[in-house]
């Protein structure tokens, strides 16, 4: 799976850091980091980052593609 980042939206709450710190972090801006923009989301980690896709309270994180 991929997840599709619209920065637009992001606010920068940090849910998602906190729900799957292996695949988001924010940076010393607040700024959201994606370890796997425009990559699929190692197929280990891809249960922690649907949970941070579930998790974003501004729907700025969206799943793409197919689920293994
Ligand atoms: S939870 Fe959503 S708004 Fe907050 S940092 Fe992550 S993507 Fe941005």
């Amino acid at each position: 799976m991929q997840i599709n980042v619209d920065r637009n939206r992001c606010e920068g709450h940090g849910l998602c850091e906190e729900r799957g710190p292996r695949v988001f972090a924010l940076d010393d801006d607040g700024e959201l980091i994606h370890r796997f923009e425009g990559t699929d989301v190692p197929a280990e980690y891809e249960t922690e980052a649907a949970a941070a896709v579930a998790a974003c309270p501004v729907v700025a994180l969206r799943q793409a593609g197919p689920t293994r």
